[in-house]
């Protein structure tokens, strides 16, 4: 074991040593410094489970049920020395085997990019300033910013810790956080006891802290551990796996069907073994749904795909199937709902209101007061106002091609824009040389940060910032016009609360405290009844447009938005009334949750839309709440303690920009712009996955059905078969797979969000899916016949007739795709006829094989078919219209008489 713990820093840093780091402490490494160290140590990344390799993902195509099926039928073909039989066979199996590796390799591709896209940052200080950083790119030296809610990137040696809590479980197993500080341990502690040290892998609980990197990747102790990051991720879901477990019965039930049809034949029917054993392996062939899986994996790939376009990054694959089934979507309000693009708008001081001006994150601005520019000068609380901005702060600003950006809390950062508008750029030169000395960090449930700062003449200074409830219980007094302090009057300051929230603006209040120095430290107690009211600022945070567009949609879409903030009553019903939530009149903050039991919270959830000054754990028992109403309910988070919350939701989503670790880690879903309208956007495409699936499994098992039937019939019948075998397992192997891969394809039909939302249980075998299954079948069956038995009867031969009924089949199969291609409406309209470029190239590459295995030669040998003149192919494309006439009919006889009930 190392003495890590003691001076760290000079194990794992290059021998520039001890001297350099305490330089950077301020500074951080420069650019160039951190480039060459990652030469010297590598990326600070864990290696990944080894993926398997190509042959083995390639010789696992093979570990099917089906294909062992297909491989013993090849052997007894060939034992039979039908060798035509057995070398299509096997030229399907290795078929089957190259398109199943293909696919998959691209949905594993689609799956690592996702994971690319969620790779972490971490804030680190660069060339002396804070800047976030990809995770992988931290060197040894680095001085690394952590906070609640954060995966620590590397082994860190801390040389500053507030309030400190981490999890340290991935490590050592203990689940409950352990206190840290930068005070030196023991050099001989134990792992668990180190609580100078933050180690890579475990998570910030509570606090902030400061550290230098002392060991980058495999150098970790997590690192030297496990070597190992992450499991991998299987692409599947709950339905997906439903199926799976659905076609292996499914396949053992037909083998038994198969066995019993075998020895019919041969006791009952005194059929010839050879062509009876063939007929039964056609029967096989074309019942077991083979292409299925590997349809359904990719429509799930192609999904994640589709969604990650549309900003929404899928963690757990079964959250697709969860979110198109979603009815309640219940969201946080600053940067979802709102830009989080903040500029404070005015201020609010004992008898004076301020308006303030200037755009976006500029430290440019006047501020004015009765359309005049009031100058600090004649007004001192504008100072103590810029003081307790610019101080209880943790934001910086930078400029860059004269465009302003925050690196930290936007709100922050407008704060500091309000220090510099009202100091005229500079600093505060009255500050200069204060040093801050303790802080207590914001946190939801208190709900103020507060700052100690001792100046030149060690005299110490207190401000706050915080929600105006939880300064005003803090203040015993406020800041009168003439800088005198006068008693507090709660009554007035209320009104002006309201008075700015009711306008929507986020509304904090800043106060100023002395400290007696021998106190050192901050604690909440010592708060209570010190603080001396300096007045409010009104911040504006304009709803995003594409989210009021967005919670429309939901809304026809049948689903309820609720929006869940921590923010002030009136302030989230202003915002909720621009948002065009439904039920504005009502809301229901966390005391009033506070007040209800179980029971009465669960209606009263339903019926109200705001809910606002909650703290995570009214998140969770919302959630719990609405879930008890049978609701699938989605639920937004960011900080660390919303991690419970959206684990017991039916889909937690994390917000991916100002989301902490821990919060993206309990979540199913990463939103990458952090913006309402891509919920709705990944809903959307959950509905149209979900609907993908089920358009698949409604194209495959009907075709299967009726290509069995067909067989099955004509055993019974003794009648001569009108498909050989081998032109089944064709048919089966070359175009459904080909035919039913469109369909994973397809885009969200129209209407898509009109519909309300699919019951969570709804199941997948329908009444309307069974007799989907029968009606096709049974049309299949007897268009098969009708036009073998036409064909027999124009007097052409028997190969003649089977190459009709197998081209019909295919027809048949293509004209379903069109049909199928629109469950919820009609396909009779131009856009559904002119379908998707994915579903015609699959449409002109089975009609080129088809017509390849219909008229060139050694095809016609290998397949027993024949050239089919052009009358009886215009006969056999007219029977492909009759079926999607007839099957059309049907549907729109359904949909008329549902729309009736
Ligand atoms: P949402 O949940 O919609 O994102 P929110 O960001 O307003 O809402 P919180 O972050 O819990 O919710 O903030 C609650 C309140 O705490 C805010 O209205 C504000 O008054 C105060 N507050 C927020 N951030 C800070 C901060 N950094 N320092 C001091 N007070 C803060």
């Amino acid at each position: 074991m190392t003495d890590s713990h003691e001076m760290p820093m000079l194990h794992a840093l290059p021998s520039e040593g001890a001297l350099e780091v305490t330089a950077s402490r301020l500074s951080g490494l420069r650019s160039d410094e951190a480039e060459e160290r990652l030469h010297i140590h590598g990326f600070n990344r864990l290696p990944m489970v080894a993926p398997r390799g190509w042959l083995i993902r390639f010789l696992s195509q093979f570990h099917n049920m089906l294909i062992y099926v297909l491989i013993a039928s090849a052997a007894v073909t060939a034992f039979m020395q039908h060798w035509i039989d057995s070398g299509v066979i096997v030229a399907v199996i290795l078929g089957n085997a190259i398109v199943g590796f293909l696919q998959e390799g691209r949905a594993e591709a689609a799956m690592d990019a996702i994971k690319d896209m969620l790779a972490p940052h971490a804030a680190v200080l660069r060339d002396g300033r804070r800047t976030s950083v990809d995770a992988s790119e931290l060197v040894p030296g680095d001085i690394v910013l952590v906070e609640a809610g954060d995966r620590v990137p590397a082994d860190l040696r801390l040389i500053e810790a507030r309030s400190l809590r981490v999890e340290e479980a991935a490590l050592t197993g203990e689940s409950v956080p352990v206190d840290k500080a930068s005070d030196p341990v023991a050099s001989n502690a134990a792992l668990g006891d180190r609580s100078s040290m933050l180690f890579s892998g475990t998570l910030v609980a509570a606090g902030t802290g400061r550290g230098v990197v002392v060991a980058t990747g495999m150098a970790t102790e997590i690192g030297k551990i496990s070597g190992m990051l992450q499991k991998v991720e299987t692409l599947s879901t709950p339905l997906v796996r439903q199926m799976d477990v659905f076609a292996r019965w499914l396949t053992l039930f037909i083998l038994i069907v198969a066995a019993l049809l075998l020895a019919y034949g041969l006791v009952v029917g005194h059929l010839a073994f050879p062509e009876l054993f063939m007929t039964i392996v056609g029967l096989s062939v074309a019942a077991i749904p083979e292409g299925l899986p590997a349809v359904m994996t990719i429509t799930l790939a192609v999904g994640v795909q589709a969604m990650a376009r549309r900003n929404a990054i899928v963690r757990r694959l079964p959250a697709i199937e969860t979110l198109g089934s979603v009815s309640v979507i219940c969201t946080d309000k600053t940067g979802t709902l709102t830009r989080n693009e903040m500029v404070v708008a005015s201020l609010v001081a004992a008898g004076h209101v301020y308006a303030v001006d200037g755009e976006g994150y500029a430290p440019e601005g006047a501020v004015r007061w009765k359309d005049a520019d009031a100058d600090p000068r004649d007004h001192a609380v504008l100072t103590a106002f810029a003081r307790a901005a610019g101080l209880c702060n943790d934001a910086v600003l930078h400029s860059a091609n004269g465009a302003w950006r925050v690196e930290g809390d936007p709100m922050e950062g407008a704060l500091m824009a309000l220090a510099g508008k009202i100091t005229g750029g500079g600093a505060d030169p009255f500050t200069e040389g204060w040093r801050r000395v303790d802080v207590i960090p914001f946190d939801a449930a208190h709900r103020y940060m507060a700052v100690l700062h001792v100046d030149d003449k060690g005299k110490c200074h207190v401000h706050v910032k915080g929600a105006p409830e939880a300064i005003l219980a803090l203040c015993a007094g406020q800041r009168m016009p003439d800088g005198s302090t006068g008693p507090l009057d709660v009554a007035y300051w209320e009104h002006m609360v309201d008075m700015l929230a009711a306008e929507g603006q986020r509304v904090l209040a800043v106060a100023i405290g002395e400290w007696r120095p021998e106190m050192r430290h901050l604690t909440q107690e010592a708060l209570v009844g010190s603080l001396t009211l300096i007045g409010l600022v009104g911040l504006m945070d304009p709803p995003r447009p594409e989210a009021i567009a967005a919670v429309a949609e939901c809304h026809r879409a049948g689903i309820r938005v609720k929006m869940i903030t921590g923010d002030h009553a009136a302030t989230a019903r202003a915002i909720a009334a621009m948002i065009g939530l439904q039920r504005c009149d009502r809301v229901l903050t966390g005391a009033d949750i506070d007040r209800m039991d179980d029971a009465s919270l669960a209606l009263a959830a339903i019926e109200t839309d705001i809910f606002a000054r909650t703290s995570p754990a009214h998140k969770l028992r919302l959630v719990t709440a609405l879930q008890s109403q049978g609701l699938t309910v989605a639920m937004t988070g960011d900080g660390v303690n919303d991690a419970p919350a959206l684990k017991r939701a039916d889909a937690g989503i994390a917000m991916g920009i100002k989301g902490s670790e821990a919060a993206k880690e309990a979540a199913e879903l990463v939103l990458a712009d952090d913006n309402f309208a891509s919920i709705a956007a990944a809903v959307r495409e959950g509905r149209t996955v979900y609907d993908n699936i089920k358009k698949v499994i409604s194209w495959t098992l009907p075709t299967n059905a009726g290509e069995a039937a067909t067989i099955i019939i004509a055993l019974f019948a003794g009648l001569a078969l009108p498909v050989t075998a081998v032109q089944i397992l064709w048919i089966n192997l070359v175009t459904a797979v080909t035919l039913g891969l469109a369909l994973a394809f397809e885009p969200s039909e129209d209407g898509t969000m009109q519909r309300p939302p699919r019951r969570r249980d709804e199941p997948l075998l329908t009444a309307d899916l069974l007799w989907h299954i029968f009606l096709v079948s049974m049309l299949f069956a007897a268009l098969v016949f009708g036009i073998f038995f036409y064909a027999l009867d124009k007097g052409h031969s028997a190969e003649l007739a089977r190459t009709m009924a197998m081209n019909t089949l295919v027809v048949m199969e293509i004209f379903h795709v069109f049909f199928i291609r629109n469950i919820y409406g009609t396909s009779l309209t131009w856009r559904a006829v002119r379908g998707t470029k994915v579903v015609w190239a699959c449409v002109i590459s089975v009609t080129v094989a088809q017509f390849a295995i219909t008229y060139l030669p050694f095809m016609q040998r290998l397949f027993g078919t024949e050239s089919v003149p052009l009358m009886d192919g215009l006969v056999i494309v007219g029977l492909g219209w009759v079926f999607f006439a007839l099957v059309e009919i049907e549907k729109q006889m359904r949909l008329a008489l549902r729309k009736r009930a």
